[in-house]
């Protein structure tokens, strides 16, 4: 059977997006083709080409569209944004019966490039595939990566460097930016359609947009309370790279953490460190008002205090979120009062010294499961403050069933991460034709939470020589 398209989106009225087929290109060739997600969407074993990939050639059930958005960029409202670079060839329907967006980045110019020329190179490609994967290795939920291809043709950026094209999948590509263009132009019908297309797709049982509102709300606070379970830092979270459906999109300037720091920022473009790791739920519930105010034309200004009451609850929907997230990561199984302060207490000591994230919590693991805290106080420089936490800590796991504490933790606390150091050295070799350590990591990447003999040197935070400082847009 070939793969079933059905193309909603691209039946909605016209104001949604512009019609576009790919930009022709020289010569794709394929570099990676992730053929267990390719199985999920029951796409048949070589139906997607390289030709297809990159762009050359359009699947059968394909409808090309870019569609259009605006969004606040730090801060800041660009009411005309929409897929500059990336073109959405269709909608897939699983055999399952689940609809996803099959979407190519790096296809060429669109109505929405403004002075973009509509290209990725390979560097951003990896990027986002390498992460996007991890992600999703790491139960986060994800846009995801199903093909890298070289298009055979040169993209200038700092310097020139090999044009490639990302086939992505997603719940959808419709973001809180998405809202914001409907309102800027004061479109209700638009506003309407859109709300109840996104309820129909993606929230079936809200009943109208205060509780889709309400959804989306919780969906976000979760997921940013999963980034932050494993250091992740977004870098541009700007409305128009805010899924809706609350998936993690838009992969440019991201990166883990490797010591940890609350101030953390890697984005070179993000010099105030408004998207700094310890303000990314802020920024969320920043960006989910934007969207509740998209939403008032629909409801009427009366019901004002109920969508502000919903905004207030992210708060606390965060909180118990991280809450949830850390406790598993020590291994509480049935919360206390006193869990709170003792997370907050390790993140001070781990902040104070300067610890490495991810060895900070897969070294617990290890004390849960021997007993042997010396890899852990070998973190520290001077161990005491770490000691008089661990006794808390130990005192506090009695009321938890030591047996499976180990084990519960483990599945809590990855081992391998996409170390930034580690993205970056792939990505050098990548610029120069070599995809070997691509694949390394994706295999490392693919189990990130079982430790592998053979792979000590993926644990390791960086040399103080091999440290990256900044990421870049790699637009
Ligand atoms: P991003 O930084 O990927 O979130 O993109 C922000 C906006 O800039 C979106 O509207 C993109 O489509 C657009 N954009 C980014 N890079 C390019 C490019 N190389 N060509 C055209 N548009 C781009
Ligand atoms: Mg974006």
């Amino acid at each position: 059977m070939p793969i079933q398209f059905d193309n909603s989106f691209a039946r909605l009225p016209p104001q949604f997006f512009s019609p576009q087929l790919p930009t022709k290109v020289a010569a794709p060739k394929m570099v990676k083709y992730n053929e267990a997600l390719a199985d999920e969407l029951g796409i048949p074993n070589g139906d997607l080409t390289p030709n297809m990939l990159a762009g050359n050639d359009i699947p059968q059930g394909a409808t090309p569209i870019a569609t259009a958005y605006s969004g606040h960029q730090f801060g800041g409202f660009s009411p005309h944004l929409g897929d500059g670079r990336a073109i959405l060839l269709g909608e897939i329907i699983t055999p399952k019966g689940t609809r996803f967006d099959l979407q190519l980045k790096g296809s060429g110019q669109t109505m929405f490039s403004r002075n973009g020329d509509g290209r990725a190179n390979i560097a951003a490609v990896i990027r986002e595939y390498v992460v996007s994967e991890a992600m999703h290795a790491l139960n986060i939920p994800t846009t995801r990566a199903l093909a890298a291809v070289t298009t055979g043709d040169m993209v200038q950026r700092e310097t020139a460097t090999p044009g490639a094209v990302l086939a992505r999948v997603a719940s959808s590509h419709i973001r809180v930016g998405t809202f914001q263009f409907h309102y800027a132009r004061q479109d209700k019908a638009a506003l309407e359609t859109l709300t109840d297309y996104v309820i129909n797709r993606h929230y079936p049982d809200a009943d109208g947009p205060i509780e889709m509102l309400t959804q989306v709300i919780e969906r976000q606070a979760k997921l940013v309370a999963k980034w932050m379970g494993v250091g992740f830092i977004h870098g541009v979270m700007n409305t128009d790279n805010m899924s809706i459906a609350g998936e993690t999109i838009d992969y440019g300037p991201c990166a883990f953490m490797d010591a940890y720091h609350p101030e953390t920022v890697f984005s070179s473009i993000d010099r105030n460190g408004r998207y700094a790791f310890a303000n990314q739920p802020k920024i969320a519930l920043w960006n989910l008002s934007q969207l509740a105010q998209t939403l008032v034309p629909l409801v009427g200004e009366d019901a004002i205090p109920e969508i502000e009451a919903a905004l207030n609850r992210f708060d606390d929907t965060f909180a118990v979120a991280f809450n949830t997230v850390f406790n598993k990561k020590l291994g509480f199984k049935n919360p206390q009062p006193e869990d709170k302060p003792l997370i907050e207490n390790l993140l001070k000591i781990m902040a104070e010294s300067q610890i490495d994230f991810t060895l900070m919590f897969s070294s617990l693991t290890r004390i849960a499961h021997s007993g042997d805290a010396s890899d852990t106080r070998a973190l520290f420089e001077d161990p005491r403050s770490f000691d008089t936490w661990l006794a808390k800590w130990t005192k506090r796991a009695q009321c938890e069933n030591l047996v499976t504490r180990g084990l519960s933790m483990q599945a809590a606390n990855p081992v391998y991460i996409p170390r930034n150091h580690r993205v970056e050295e792939v990505i050098q070799s990548a610029n120069a034709g070599d995809y070997t350590k691509f694949e390394k990591l994706m295999d490392v990447l693919a189990e990130p939470y079982n430790y592998h003999a053979n792979y000590d040197a993926f644990e390791l935070p960086p040399k103080p020589e091999e440290q990256v400082h900044a990421t870049f847009c790699g637009t």
